[in-house]
């Protein structure tokens, strides 16, 4: 079965197709700047030249559109027909309270889709966009729904409610919610095996550090607390956005720097973080670059977002009473040794040891623990797209009609 993977942003449609007899990517490519003057596509086939196409497109649907014609085009296609595909899964990032596991797409679930367009106004408004124009060109296919709040939702109230009136959790939804679900269960799940433990044996936390960043705590099988909360701007510090902050800070700065509550969240999510402090940049590679020039702001925000992980991770050992595994994930976490070592270092009390010689290694699953740490340090690269591609063969197989 050959199964799409969407991700569609605001002004981009992301897509990998993937052949599920031996989970092989046939093609992935990225549609950037639809509805901006300047649309681009660049499409990678396995085993063929990427192709680059620029034409300027107005809406998802037509996006849509010119990625089927890519699929199954005669000369750098990956298809030779679309009836091959059999089923789409849609990265959703905001499923509300609504769904803790992937579904098939009906009516119904695009209507929750639409009612979190409140608390995800960034996200899910293009995500259903690209549901729906996918069901328009493919009607005969399963379409199922990946949420990133979905694996969080076994968290209990005590680590999803916030220390306000209780009644906003009750006519806002005003809660704690997490993110990057996806990631962080198939990192979990791939750590289980390493260790060579039933996954609901495991006391596994999960640090996925990218340009968005966060933390999972995971324990009898279930998400126990995670980083993000009601917005992905809790927790970790990130390449742009805060991170945890004192809440009187927000209106403070709202008198201060006379902005009104839209700008003020522009602030907070695209003006701080990394990119804040250190003035440089939000990428961290440029952020160490320039720290080991001597930039000083840039060497105190690298020790500011390892500081933040380790009170992570010290918060999440003290709710797990203790773990078997760290699990570092997404672009930061893959490949930036240096970070993993300043996260790392000085834990022995906590049982975290490392092999700073295994440590040197990018992109690579590893285990770096020293033979007597008590925690087990795993590098995993995630793959986002292959977890919803799993989800959605097994939803189509069981749903097909
Ligand atoms: P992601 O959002 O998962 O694609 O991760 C993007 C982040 O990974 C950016 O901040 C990159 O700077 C960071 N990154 C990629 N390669 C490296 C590297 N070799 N060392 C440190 N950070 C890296």
């Amino acid at each position: 079965m050959k199964v799409l993977v969407v991700n569609t942003g605001s002004s981009s449609i992301k897509y990998q197709v993937f052949d599920m007899k031996d989970e092989t990517v046939l093609a992935k490519g990225l549609l950037d700047r639809v509805g901006i003057a300047g649309t681009v596509l660049v499409h990678e086939p396995q085993g063929k030249e990427k192709v680059t196409i620029k034409h300027d497109l107005s809406d998802h649907t037509s996006g849509m559109q010119l990625v089927l014609d890519v699929l199954a085009h005669p000369e750098y296609g990956c298809v030779s027909s679309l009836e091959e595909i059999s089923a789409v899964g849609h990265r959703v990032v905001h499923g509300g309270e609504h769904f803790s596991a992937s579904v098939i797409i009906d009516e119904a679930v695009k209507q929750v889709v639409k009612d979190c367009f409140d608390i995800a106004p960034l996200h899910n408004p293009p995500n259903l966009m690209g549901i729906e124009a996918c069901q328009l060109l493919m009607p005969n296919v399963i379409h199922v729904g990946v949420f990133d709040t979905a694996f969080h939702q076994t968290m209990t109230p005590e680590n999803y409610i916030y220390a306000l009136p209780y009644d906003v959790y009750e006519h806002y939804k005003i809660r704690r919610y997490g993110f990057h679900g996806t990631s962080h269960e198939y990192v979990a799940y791939r750590a289980a095996e390493m260790l060579g433990k039933p996954y609901e044996d495991c006391k596994i936390i999960t640090i996925h550090l990218g340009n968005g960043s966060s933390m999972a705590a995971i324990a009898d099988g279930r998400v126990v607390d995670t980083s993000m909360g009601f917005t992905p701007l809790e927790g970790l510090v990130m390449g742009t956005r805060c991170g945890d902050l004192d809440p009187a800070i927000v209106y403070y700065l709202m008198d201060k720097l006379a902005l009104d509550s839209r700008q003020i969240n522009d602030y907070l999510n695209k003006k701080s973080g990394m990119l804040g402090i250190s003035g440089v940049s939000s990428d961290l590679r440029d952020i160490i670059a320039a720290a080991a020039e001597g930039n000083g702001k840039a060497q105190l925000a690298l020790k500011i977002f390892c500081n933040r992980v380790k009170a992570y991770i010290g918060n999440y050992l003290a709710k797990l009473n203790g773990c078997d595994c760290l699990v570092f994930t997404a672009g930061i976490g893959e490949n930036g040794y240096d970070i993993r070592e300043s996260i790392c270092e000085n834990m022995d009390w906590l049982g975290i040891k490392m092999d700073v010689e295994k440590n040197r290694v990018r992109g690579e699953e590893v285990d770096f623990s020293a033979p007597d740490s008590r925690v087990r340090l795993l590098v995993i690269p995630t793959n986002e797209e292959l977890m919803i591609a799993r989800d959605t063969l097994r939803l189509a197989s069981a749903g097909q009609r």
